[in-house]
């Protein structure tokens, strides 16, 4: 598990001019060259399967809880925790969250809203959490009766519209908990991800979460095992080998596919 992009880290990860991918093309002097083609459905098919040959299924959510209401619970509340984090921060504050057996909508609400955040704080922006997390118990408690599976019940994109009508619920987290807590086909776009398109230099277009993601949803398998796996794949490789700085070029699986990792490489 990485950390959640969320608005603030796209911000902080930086944009294209970062990693030198996606500029024009050398000898354009004078006019602009014609931006590369998106990857169509048989590349993302390749990166897809070089991804998994490469590091492995990844058996994404890492909840505690094996099954049922409280494990969507908890990866819902892992996905609040993890925006603009590490989810090593997240796990910390599930944790106390557990140790102080907190893990249901209504002990989170039964409690005065500093004290839950004094909890979260391991996962940064604690108080909003807080916040948001307690938004989030309010609809379960009040709209479903204090079962989270109604909330997580319907097509795709009903789930995902109900979610993002939540408070503190963006695309990414409404995505996350879509995919990973109601087990419906949705791409989750991170940061990783802007990272990983932009570097190889074929992205779909500017980096904005529905730009991204409808293109993806257009051009990849749509089986909710595949797209658990593609966003997991991409977070692991974006931790392991192609990281923010410095890299692991050399030893990359994508690299004879990569614009950025060849001049990299190469230099
Ligand atoms: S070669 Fe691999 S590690 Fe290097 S920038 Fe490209 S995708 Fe990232």
């Amino acid at each position: 598990m990485g950390r959640a992009s969320g608005r603030g880290a796209a911000r902080r990860t930086g944009g294209r001019a970062q990693t030198g991918a996606g500029v024009d093309a050398p000898g354009a002097r004078g006019q602009r060259a014609a931006l590369p083609k998106p990857l169509d459905a048989r590349e993302l098919r390749a990166v897809y399967d070089t991804l998994m040959t490469a590091y492995g299924p990844q058996d994404w959510w890492p909840a505690a809880a094996i099954d049922g209401p409280e494990r969507s619970l908890e990866i819902c509340v892992g996905a609040i925790l993890v925006q603009n984090t590490w989810w090593s921060g997240a796990e910390e504050a599930i944790a106390n969250l557990r140790a102080a057996r907190l893990l249901s909508c209504e002990a989170m609400l039964g409690l005065p809203e500093d004290a839950l955040a004094e909890l979260l704080r391991p996962a940064g922006y604690f108080r909003t959490k807080a916040r948001k997390l307690r938004t989030f118990c309010g609809v379960v408690m009040d709209e479903h009766g204090g079962d989270i599976d109604p909330l997580l019940a319907g097509s795709m994109e009903e789930v995902r519209a109900r979610l993002l009508a939540i408070w503190g619920v963006g695309p990414e987290t409404a995505d996350a908990m879509t995919l990973y807590a109601g087990g419906l086909p949705t791409f989750v776009v991170d940061a990783y991800t802007y990272r990983l398109f932009e570097r190889l230099g074929r992205t779909p277009g500017p980096r904005k979460y529905d730009v991204y993601r409808d293109h993806l949803m257009r051009h990849v398998d749509l089986d909710e095992r595949t797209l658990n796996e593609w966003h997991a794949l991409i977070v692991r490789h974006g931790q392991q080998t192609c990281r923010k700085s410095q890299p692991h070029c050399g030893e990359c699986p994508l690299l004879d596919r990569c614009a950025f990792g060849k001049t990299v490489v190469g230099s």
